[in-house]
């Protein structure tokens, strides 16, 4: 266990914010966790409130944290019994989920191929659902280990519990600070599986390799290209990914959006019925519209080549000047279509 007072959290987030925790707490094991959690030997020690972060990719820190952060070094794989086709595998909390993605790939593994280089953890994909090209990691899962902070002791919770969702689930709703994920139970398999029917996998991976049969690394290898030519890599622009979630509208609000664009040679709206009625409007293509795409304010912009995505441009940006950009961008979205786009990025 390691605990360190008044840290520096710049590299303990993708979007590079220079704020600083009261406390930084990294644990080993679920015992180190429990024992830290429950016989309030660090009671007094501890700067309140605890925020437990994996790879902090989907966050933006708007200041110093007054508390303590938690992190998870548990970073086991241990194959279990085969459930008949399917090979089943316990993987850490702190585990970097593209190096499980990587090893899965590489051993013949069909299942988390679409979601590779998806930044963050293990402990932080089973929380957030994460999504890629046709596949949400809630299909993999088989129980999500926790430890209960209410009761004190570790369970394990089965996906079907989890209450998974498009990229939501129970942990960041009514569960949310009940429950820390101390490792999650993945079923992998063999059989060959592929799903190559969304966001031009299937074309790219048949230009890149020809009609088929593929294999998992193939997949994996087509996926990082289209990502790398789409998304900034944390490691050179900082960023949390997509930062506005896709709105939601009644059918009445798409129509006048329709009648926006019409009006003002927009082109077509893209857009997508929902079984509840409702219709789903690509953010991108809002703030595309509002003309965004590689937009500057002051060291924080809006990503060339997809604007759902805020940067740090000039890995400077401070989380004033990135709020300003994203008021700045939800404001003209409102004014031009009458949309009120809401942040996916967790604002802590
Ligand atoms: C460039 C880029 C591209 C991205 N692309 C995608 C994408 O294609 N699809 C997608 O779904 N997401 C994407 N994301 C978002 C992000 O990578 C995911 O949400 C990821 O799962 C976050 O993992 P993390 O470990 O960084 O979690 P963090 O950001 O540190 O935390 C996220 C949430 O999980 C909680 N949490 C973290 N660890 C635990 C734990 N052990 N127990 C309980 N709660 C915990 C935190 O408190 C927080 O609420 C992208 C992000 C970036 C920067």
């Amino acid at each position: 266990m390691k605990l360190s007072y008044n840290v520096d959290l710049k590299s303990r987030n993708t979007f590079g914010m220079a704020v600083r925790a009261a406390a930084f707490l990294e644990y080993d094991s679920v015992q180190e966790l429990a024992d830290l959690l429950s016989d309030g030997r660090f009671a007094g020690e501890l700067p309140l409130p605890l925020l437990h972060i994996g790879g902090g990719s989907n966050l933006l820190f708007t200041g110093d944290f007054p508390g303590t952060v938690l992190h998870s070094r548990i970073r086991l794989m241990t194959p279990l019994p085969a459930e008949g086709e399917n090979f089943r595998i316990r993987v850490g909390a702190g585990v970097v989920w593209d190096e499980f993605c990587a090893w899965a790939a590489s051993e013949g593994f069909w299942g988390p191929e679409n979601l590779s280089l998806i930044p963050g953890e293990a402990g932080a994909a089973a929380v957030q659902n994460i999504g890629a090209y046709g596949r949400e990691v809630c299909e993999l899962i088989e129980t999500v280990e926790c430890y209960d902070v209410l009761r004190h002791r570790p369970v394990s919770l089965p996906a079907a519990e989890c209450g998974y969702g498009y990229r939501d689930s129970r942990f960041k709703n009514e569960w949310k600070g009940r429950y820390i994920v101390t490792a999650v139970v993945f079923r992998l398999s063999r059989s060959y599986r592929p799903v190559l029917d969304y966001g031009h996998v299937g074309q790219a991976l048949e230009a890149a390799c020809g009609s088929g049969p593929y294999t998992p690394q193939q997949v994996r290898d087509t996926v990082i290209a289209i990502r790398k030519n789409k998304l900034p890599d944390p490691a050179e622009t900082g960023s949390a990914g997509s930062f506005f979630r896709n709105p939601f509208v009644l059918p009445e609000q798409y129509a006048r959006v329709e009648r926006i664009a019409a009006q003002e040679g927009l082109g077509p709206v893209p857009h997508f019925l929902m079984d509840d009625g409702t219709v789903k409007i690509p953010a991108a293509w809002l703030i595309d519209k509002c003309g965004w795409k590689g937009q500057r304010r002051g060291n924080a912009g809006v990503w060339p080549v997809q604007p759902l995505v805020l940067v740090n441009a000039t890995g400077t940006a401070t989380p004033d000047e990135i709020l300003a950009l994203e008021e700045a961008v939800i404001a003209s979205v409102r004014t031009r279509f009458g949309i009120v786009l809401r942040p996916e990025v967790e604002h802590i």
